[in-house]
């Protein structure tokens, strides 16, 4: 049966290709009854995936590494005792047998059953464990789903595979870099999301917010994704798949005639040049950043080197990415932001617990709350600016204490490298993230004390119109042409540079082309966006002639009715 969907669209292109089903990572999980005559099936389903557990226990132990510490015994251990545990391997035979439930429902209640015993420790260690509790579910969890350990599917080289999802975290999604997936698509999600972000970055399209995709499609469906427009066909006619196969090949050839601009300079027609910088999150990403002919890092979201592992990068995996990236860009300029964890980044084994990440522990306030992570990041960070034009960056900045607990923290580790005798660029510069309300209207003391600035439209956004980005249910309430961010954006671009302090954009309003020119009127001069955009957004800054759109700006700027506004604007881009 071929019908539509409507979602977010988040990430350009077409694609066209087949269905694979990813399951939800936490244990979210669907409940229904069964037939009395299905349920000894059902026990035996569970049994299964219990015995493949097992097996997969024995196998980690046998394939151990030899230089494994003893902590990974340990931690097998502790694994196989929990997966042991009666309330696990038994209580869930029990529930399916008495209640006719699915044997994933059964397995969930009584996992939560288990985390609220962990929860009643006195002990703090062994109130803690209850992570391990809910990895060792999941492990059992993805077993009953049809997919084993914690691999993610490989992808099918024969033909174009789409990634039909409910959610895919930041770090889910980042996993897929090496892979050569189609698309993605997933339920819930906002376009302003990390996850959304990293889809961009892998130059693929992708649809977020489509409600009910991964429960309505079906494995191997086949499937048309216009990124472009946020719709999904699932199981096209001939005429419809024919129609966006050409679509698709317009789209591709549009995107290579760009790319010659690839050496351009992006000047405007009144001579003024442009900067156009890109985001990463992975010093490999640097290949497309020269491909697409960007002329420096505007944005490393160093936190990504944090995702997806039990260990944490130690100073010298830190030192090595960061001197590579550096180094990668010959001279021109990196800007490494400090790790920006917390809201919807987490490290492996931490939970959400805060009821509202986005407020919480995050950025900054996460590095000054764990001063032994972020000194290490800060010894790693000054050390490779011996080896490129590396500055660093400070997110979400709220107060300025906050500030100056930072710079005495970075003075600090300077110190320590001195009395080391190890080098790094004493003139180092240190920049921090506009991207709270707060700081874009107490600017001053932030442009006083800091090198530079950059406006992270994102969480500027999220934060000036309290909308959670991650969250598809306010998505279209997330609006960059509300005046109270036009005038908030028009205020940082406007005082920075009258009092000489760059500033850049390199949320993802930077790579928009709607809002190019109106940024360009606001004075901005220097984007940073993913690589991939970067063409595009150049031939806009072609083809715009800076005192030719000065009066429209201002008017836009003036106008607080959302109409007038998006004709006004409408009129600038035309
Ligand atoms: C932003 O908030 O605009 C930004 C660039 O940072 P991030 O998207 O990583 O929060
Ligand atoms: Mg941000």
């Amino acid at each position: 049966m071929s019908f539509t969907l409507h979602g977010i669209a988040v990430s350009s292109g077409i694609a066209i290709g087949h269905a694979h089903l990813i399951s939800h990572t936490s244990l979210e999980v669907a409940h229904y009854t069964l037939p009395k005559q299905l349920i000894a099936d059902e026990i035996a389903r569970f049994d299964a995936a219990l015995l493949a557990t097992r097996n997969e226990f024995a196998s980690l132990r046998s394939n151990r590494p030899t230089h494994a510490a003893a902590e990974f015994d340990a931690f097998l251990e502790l694994h196989q005792m929990i997966l042991d545990d009666p309330l696990l391997s038994i209580a869930p035979r029990q529930m399916i047998a008495n209640e006719y439930c699915n044997a994933e429902w059964a397995l969930k209640t009584q996992t939560e059953t288990l985390v609220a015993q962990f929860d009643q420790f006195e002990d703090a260690y062994l109130r803690e464990r209850q992570t391990d509790v809910t990895q060792v579910a999941e492990r059992l969890l993805k077993q009953l789903l049809g997919q084993p350990g914690h691999q993610l599917p490989p992808a099918r080289h024969d033909i174009e595979t789409i990634v039909v999802a409910h959610d895919l975290s930041p770090a889910d999604l980042i996993q897929f870099k090496p892979n050569q997936y189609a698309a993605f698509i997933t339920d819930v999600g906002g376009a302003t999301s990390h996850t959304a972000i990293v889809a961009r970055s892998l130059n693929r399209p992708c649809v977020v917010g489509l409600h009910h995709a991964r429960e309505l499609v079906r494995e191997d469906d086949l499937l048309i994704l216009d990124g472009q427009q946020g719709v999904l066909i699932v199981n096209p006619d001939k005429l419809i798949l024919a129609e966006y196969k050409l679509r698709q090949s317009e789209w591709e050839l549009d995107r290579k005639k760009l790319k010659r601009l690839r050496s351009a300079r992006a000047n405007t027609l009144d001579g003024t040049i442009i900067e156009l910088h890109a985001n990463i999150e992975k010093p490999e990403d640097i290949i497309e950043v020269k491909e697409n002919g960007a002329t420096g890092i505007g944005l490393f979201r160093s936190e990504f080197l944090f995702l997806n592992r039990d260990s944490l990068p130690d100073e010298e995996e830190q030192f090595e990415a960061y001197r590579a990236s550096a180094e990668g860009m010959d001279e021109q300029p990196v800007v490494i932001r400090t790790f920006d964890l917390g809201g919807d980044k987490q490290l492996n084994g931490t939970k959400r617990v805060a009821n509202n990440p986005a407020l919480g522990l995050r950025a900054i306030r996460f590095c000054l709350a764990e001063p032994q992570l972020f000194r290490i990041q800060m010894r790693a960070l000054l050390r490779a600016t011996h080896y490129g034009n590396v500055k660093i960056l400070i997110p979400m900045l709220s107060s300025v204490s906050e500030l100056n607990q930072t710079l005495q923290f970075i003075a600090a580790t300077k110190k320590s490298l001195d009395d080391e005798g190890i080098p790094y660029d004493r003139g180092v510069k240190i920049g921090g993230m506009i991207e709270i309300p707060a700081a874009a209207l107490a600017l001053n003391v932030f442009a006083k004390k800091l090198d530079f600035l950059s406006i992270g439209t994102n969480d500027l956004i999220q934060y000036t119109l309290a909308i959670d980005r991650t969250d598809e249910e306010v998505a279209h309430l997330y609006d960059p042409l509300h005046p109270a961010v036009l005038h908030l954006l028009s205020h940082i671009i406007g005082t920075c540079n009258r009092i000489g302090v760059p500033v850049s954009v390199c949320g993802e309003m930077a790579g928009e082309l709607e809002y190019t020119r109106l940024l360009l009127g606001f004075g901005l001069r220097q984007f940073s966006m993913f690589s991939a955009q970067v063409p595009s957004i150049k031939q806009r800054v072609l083809t715009t002639n800076l005192p030719e759109i000065a009066s429209l700006t201002q008017k836009i700027l003036r106008a607080d009715d959302p109409m007038k506004i998006r004709e006004l604007l409408a009129r600038l881009n035309s």
